[in-house]
């Protein structure tokens, strides 16, 4: 079977956390990659389990020495992904997810041509408002940062491979399953 790296971006509210966790949970061959970032933890996320949080120092040092695959600033913070933490997941022979945003997606694209890009989409923008607000996890200056990126992303997912409408969590997983799936055969 080909391991490939499978990249899902999506704004903010989308839900796309919730469906790869449940992609995750029916695919255990498959693994998460985790990200850098220097965004402070939000209640229960562990370093090292939802992200490895650096100090923008920290982060700066590793852009500066070459370390990342990608990175990013997205509403205010940065976010990364280390070359070796991916390189060592793929001499595994494991199947990985990066859930990063549009930018980073397309710049591992120009690297990995083989990776595959998937956007999950809002069955519309105001259902995504919606969510953003609901969640209760930013304030209101977040909110607007991050409804401000929303264009951006829509119009960079464009550059995707493939699109998920997230209407229906069930539905969505299952196209994510196909679109994977069908991947695995190339
Ligand atoms: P959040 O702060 O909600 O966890 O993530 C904000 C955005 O950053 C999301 O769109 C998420 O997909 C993206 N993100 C998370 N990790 C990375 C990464 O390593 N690189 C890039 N470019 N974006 C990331």
């Amino acid at each position: 079977m080909n391991k490939k790296l499978y990249v899902i971006s999506g704004p903010s509210g989308v839900g796309k956390g919730t469906v790869i966790k449940k992609f995750l949970d029916r695919n255990p061959d498959f693994m998460l990659s985790v990200s850098c970032t220097t965004r402070l933890p939000r209640e229960g996320e562990i370093d090292g389990v939802n992200y490895f949080f650096l100090s923008k120092e920290e982060f700066q040092k590793c852009i500066d020495e070459g370390k990342f695959l990608e990175w990013a600033e997205f509403a205010g913070n940065r976010y990364g992904t280390k070359k070796k933490y991916i390189n060592k997941c793929l001499e595994e022979g494991r199947n990985i997810i990066l859930e990063i945003d549009t930018k980073g997606a397309i710049q591992v694209k120009k690297q990995m041509e083989d990776a595959v890009l998937i956007f999950i989409a809002p069955p519309s923008l105001d259902a995504l408002e919606n969510r953003l607000r609901g969640r209760h996890t930013e304030d209101e200056n977040a909110i607007q940062k991050r409804l401000k990126e929303v264009k951006e992303e829509l119009e960079r997912a464009k550059n995707f491979d493939y699109t998920v409408i997230n209407d229906d969590l069930e539905k969505a997983v299952g196209e994510l399953e196909k679109i994977i799936s069908g991947e695995r055969l190339c």
